[in-house]
């Protein structure tokens, strides 16, 4: 059974279910969540307008404060409970943990950032938030065109 997406009246029909899942973990990967081959990214945070591979529409995100958020909570979880760890088995000198935290909480936030913004714009992908409901139905527009 062919599905029609659009009706006679311009509105469109039930869209296919896309996974969940899978669309996290390629944006984890700072891959396209359609294709998985295509990078999500443009630059370091800044999401692609669309995908250089699969040409599916990616600047309807709007990931906003949630990756930084959740970045935040995750760094905090794994640098915190190892400073308690070291300082309790150790008791090394405070330059020793300064030396040790701040450039390890620096590097896993850099490292976790991308990867944590991939995936929120994978989940409102494959959940058709904001401008992503009918983003694959459509005829493509020039970016530009789509604000
Ligand atoms: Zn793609």
């Amino acid at each position: 059974m062919s599905v029609d997406y659009t009706s006679s009246s311009g509105h469109h029909g039930k869209a296919a279910k896309r996974n969940l899942p899978k669309a996290i973990l390629r944006g984890l990967r700072h891959r396209c969540p359609q294709c998985g081959t295509g990078s999500v990214f443009a630059r370091y945070l800044k999401i692609a307008d669309i995908c250089g591979h699969c040409g599916e529409e990616l600047h309807h995100h709007q990931a906003d404060d949630a990756p930084p958020y959740f970045t935040i909570f995750i760094v905090g979880h794994i640098i915190i409970p190892l400073v308690f760890l070291v300082e309790t088995t150790w008791h090394p000198a405070m330059w020793i943990h300064m030396v040790t935290w701040l450039p390890l909480a620096v590097l896993l936030t850099l490292t976790l950032l991308p990867m944590v913004k991939g995936a929120v714009v994978g989940l409102q992908w494959a959940l058709r938030m904001h401008g992503f409901e009918y983003s694959a139905l459509c005829t493509p527009k020039s970016p530009a065109q789509g604000r």
